[in-house]
């Protein structure tokens, strides 16, 4: 159940100092696994890092897919020495060289299936354009691996609500056959604030 109180839990857990670790680029250069952590994915653009920074309160801490070089990393930010929260690079896009591209979502899959302090995944996923082939990808990859996850719409603050009911009632039908998916999705907008509470107070209560 959602409370006041526990959004007042979530609210302080995440208002606490967050610094960026490291980028990894190899499964050898991985932060010890020590404590909880939770990781975020979705397909390029979709509004990752804007999401991240708003939800740490930070302008810049997760870089826009439109800086090159850390995107292409495992980002690992430490949450006042508790979870580690881990931005991991966004998929779907066109720029890059397929060789790059397959390294590392080779790099992201053996994460995500081998990573025992993983709590949850989030995958962000545009509320104009709901789920795309390459969510359910993610879905399936994360459905095998056993790994707990939660769809996140963003952006909400470009739909009508009666778009956001047909966009969740059609991912929450898509969601029943997933066997690691948490049944409900999440609206946020990262622009207006909206569903930034619940979702701390979520990530508060699945790493405690
Ligand atoms: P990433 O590639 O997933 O990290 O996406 P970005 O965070 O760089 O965002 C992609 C674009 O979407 C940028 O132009 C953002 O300003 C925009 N964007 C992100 N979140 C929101 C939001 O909540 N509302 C609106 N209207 N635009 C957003």
């Amino acid at each position: 159940m959602e409370t006041a109180e526990n959004h007042d839990e979530g609210r302080k857990f995440f208002a606490k100092p967050c610094n960026f670790v490291k980028g990894v680029v190899a499964l050898s250069e991985l932060p010890d696994d020590d404590r909880p952590e939770i990781a975020f994915v979705g397909r390029s653009n979709v509004g990752k890092s804007t999401l991240i920074n708003a939800l740490l309160g930070r302008k810049d801490l997760a870089r826009t897919s439109n800086t090159p070089g850390r995107t292409q990393e495992l980002n690992f930010f430490d949450l006042d020495g508790q979870i580690y929260i881990v931005d991991l690079p966004g998929y779907g896009f066109a720029k890059v060289s397929k060789d790059k591209v397959k390294k590392w979502t080779q790099l992201m899959k053996s994460y995500l299936k081998g990573r025992p302090t993983l709590r949850g995944v989030f995958i962000l996923v545009d509320s104009r354009h709901g789920l795309k082939p390459s969510d359910s990808e993610m879905m399936s990859l994360l459905d095998e691996a056993a790994v707990p996850y939660r769809i996140i719409f963003t952006k909400s603050d470009k739909i009508k609500s009666e778009q956001a009911e047909t966009v969740t009632k059609k991912s929450k039908e898509t969601l029943q056959s997933h066997a690691a998916a948490f049944p409900d999705t999440l609206m946020t907008s990262a622009a207006k604030g909206q569903g930034l509470d619940e979702l701390k107070s979520y990530i508060h209560t699945i790493v405690q």
